[in-house]
């Protein structure tokens, strides 16, 4: 692989910890980002202020030398808080083994020490107030607006890595140029924060260790801890009809809802109804692009090639992911053309895989948690995993908690698996009621060891 200067666009999670890696593969990196440094400043509103990371996060972020800079903001996080319509509550461990945590993260915390760490690499150029505006793609140049003086700037391709998250400038550029085929399927749902705040000592008003979630069917509430003692709250609801964004919009329509649905939670959310008012409903949905590149010029990563809906919380991690697997393939190849060309070859499977099931885990929230069957069949996959632990893992286990385990085999296993507990768990209302001798028989016939 040649030494090329590489520039990236977008200084997202994707973008910073990709110039990272690349500079220490002694690429002399020029990264383009539209916003202004969020270093010093306070955190920009409008995005989800706080993230999920699992294994496949943390293990780019270790393999990158940031994880030291930012373990002491993390929030672990051990299981599902199920808040029921009755005010009771019930803890779903994400897992069994002590390291079988997420971490609640402040996504402003991330990319100021993201960026912190990539501007301090020798190499690493970071142009804040710079916006990818076009690609002449037949003469290899990208334009990019100096938004403090207005000026426009030719940049040679070459390659060209375009990180500018999922409404990506370069995705849709390439599409209209014909040059890929892209699409953006839209969830009929969208989402609003809304803030539980410390109490006056400080403190969580709720179980800190936990994620927070509040199933109501077509709709749900969650919440995730922030370091200062206050929760963000994520409510996903339908944009249009009976029950929706669109038809919540008077104050005594919007404290019904609550009061109706979210009795405890309302009460913890003194500004709910300007919230509501004033916070934007965000956009929720699917990005599908293929081939990722062309040529050696340029090539989508992140959110840009492959944006999920959030309710895996995998994204992110996912995106990082891509930047251990891109970075590989820069050893392997000698062209940049060969390494996009792999790139996509190997990673899409994957990401395909993590969108099908972002959607699924939707329903699982909103829906599946609250009942009993399902939670006997979690607690069944938990007892499979201990019985048999390297032929079973529960689904989101192996998504959350084992990056050695590719999304598509996640899916695929996991598809089997849960056809494997629902016949384990018919007519069955409690673990004693379960057959584990013929458990052991499926799964030695229909799920080969794992590695
Ligand atoms: C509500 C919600 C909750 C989420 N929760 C989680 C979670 O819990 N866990 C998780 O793993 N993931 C989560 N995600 C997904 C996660 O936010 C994304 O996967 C991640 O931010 C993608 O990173 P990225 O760098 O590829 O794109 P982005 O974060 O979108 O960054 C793109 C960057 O490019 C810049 N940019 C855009 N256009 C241009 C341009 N023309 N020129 C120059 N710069 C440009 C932008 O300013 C931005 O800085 C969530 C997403 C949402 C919407």
């Amino acid at each position: 692989m040649d030494r090329s200067a590489v520039r990236i666009i977008g200084a997202g999670p994707t973008g910073a910890l990709l110039a990272i890696l690349l500079q220490r593969r002694g690429h002399a990196v020029e990264l383009y980002e539209t916003r202004p440094d969020p270093r010093g400043r306070p955190p920009e509103s409008g995005r989800s202020i706080n993230l999920a990371l699992a294994d496949r996060g943390i293990h780019a972020l270790q393999l990158a030398g940031v994880f030291p800079d930012l373990e002491q903001a993390l929030l672990p996080m051990r299981g599902r808080l199920i808040h029921d319509a009755e005010g009771g509550t019930s803890l779903q461990p994400y897992g069994q083994r002590p390291n079988e945590l997420i971490y609640s993260i402040s996504r402003h915390r991330l990319n100021q020490t993201l960026l912190e760490v990539a501007a301090r690499q020798p190499g690493v150029t970071v142009h804040f107030e710079h916006r990818f505006e076009g690609a002449e793609f037949d003469e290899g140049t990208a334009l990019i607006r100096d938004l403090r003086g207005g000026r426009l700037i030719s940049v040679p391709m070459h390659p060209l890595l375009a990180t500018d998250g999922a409404g990506s400038w370069m995705r849709r550029s390439m599409n209209s140029a014909h040059l890929i085929g892209a699409h953006e399927t839209d969830l009929e749902h969208g989402y609003k924060e809304l803030s539980i705040p410390a109490d006056a000592a400080g403190r969580h008003r709720m179980a800190r260790d936990a994620l927070h979630i509040w199933p109501r069917g077509n709709f749900m509430l969650i919440a995730l801890p922030n370091d200062d003692g206050s929760f963000t709250a994520t409510l996903f609801l339908a944009k249009h009809g009976e029950v929706s964004f669109e038809s919540l919009t008077e104050p005594a329509a919007i404290e019904r809802f609550l009061s109706q649905n979210f009795p405890d939670a309302r009460e913890l959310m003194p500004d709910r109804v300007a919230e509501f008012k004033d916070h934007p409903v965000g956009f929720l949905g699917t990005v599908s692009a293929s081939p990722w590149h062309h040529q050696g010029m340029t090539a989508l990563i992140g959110d840009s090639a492959h944006a999920i809906v959030p309710f895996h919380g995998q994204g992110m991690n996912c995106c990082f992911e891509d930047c251990v697997e891109f970075d590989a393939c820069t050893l392997e190849h000698a062209s940049w053309e060969r390494v996009f060309a792999e790139f996509g070859a190997l990673r899409k499977p994957n990401t395909d895989a993590i969108a099908v099931m972002a959607l699924d885990n939707y329903l699982e929230m909103r829906e599946r948690v609250a009942h009993p069957k399902f939670q006997l069949q979690q607690a069944l996959s938990l007892e499979l995993e201990r019985r048999f632990p390297q032929r079973f893992i529960p689904r989101y286990s192996m998504v959350m908690f084992h990056h050695e385990i590719p999304y598509q085999t996640a899916l695929r296993r996991g598809t089997v698996q849960a056809e494997l507990l629902a016949e384990l768990t018919a007519g069955a209302s409690t673990l004693s009621d379960i057959d584990f001798e013929r458990a052991e028989r499926e799964i030695r016939a229909r799920l080969a060891p794992l590695n």
